[in-house]
């Protein structure tokens, strides 16, 4: 059995590129624009969030356009769209919600796969167009991938190695507040690792 097919059968999300996919009425969208996510917060379940399917968003004309499939949520296709334009009215029904205050509204399910997308979304937007000959890309048939055309060179999604750590004195834990933060908000402190450093360090 390939380990894509045995991983959609044990894990609730599951990254999947399949190149030929046509999205089915039923499989789901995650609509994203800037940093917000199309989502219906079910006052009915506490903590409950929908995403909506292609059903839901029939006559809706913003989901148009390119889109992403980006893998499997409970063994349904997850397709990711993206929408330019900065205020577009949401199909009746649904509401355009910020994904960071619904972070802990997330199951683990929903966040895993709002991760990936996210990851894809940001690759597919910034390698539209060769880094050495400047050519436009094309997506790669067999693997998830963007591949110049003219030159042949591939630009696959990047993984960048990053670090996050608590520190704390007793009962209190040191935060720190990024100027772009909202006010009030707080996080541990994290950061990227640069080419040569390493990543375990002694205390
Ligand atoms: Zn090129």
């Amino acid at each position: 059995m390939e380990i894509r097919y045995l991983l959609r059968q044990i894990m609730p999300f599951v990254h999947f590129h399949a190149p030929n996919a046509t999205p089915a009425a039923t499989d789901l969208c995650l609509v994203i624009q800037a940093d917000r996510l199309l989502a219906l917060v079910r006052t009915d379940v506490p903590d409950a969030i929908s995403f909506p399917d292609f059903v839901s968003l029939e006559g809706w004309a913003n989901v148009s356009g390119p889109s992403l499939h980006v893998g499997l949520i409970d063994g349904r296709p997850l397709w990711l769209y993206s929408v330019d334009k900065p205020e577009v009215t949401p199909p009746a029904g649904w509401q355009w919600q910020e994904t960071r205050a619904l972070l802990s509204a997330f199951s683990a399910t929903q966040s895993h796969a709002i991760s990936c997308a996210r990851q894809l979304l940001w690759w597919d937007r910034r390698h539209r167009f060769c880094g050495v000959c400047g050519t436009p890309t094309e997506p790669a048939i067999e693997e998830r991938a963007r591949r110049c055309p003219r030159c042949t060179a591939v630009f696959f999604p990047s993984v960048s190695p990053a670090v996050i750590m608590a520190v704390t004195r007793g009962n209190e834990i040191l935060l720190a507040h990024n100027r772009n933060f909202r006010p009030g908000m707080f996080s541990v402190l994290a950061g990227f690792l640069d080419p040569g450093e390493a990543h375990s360090a002694k205390g």
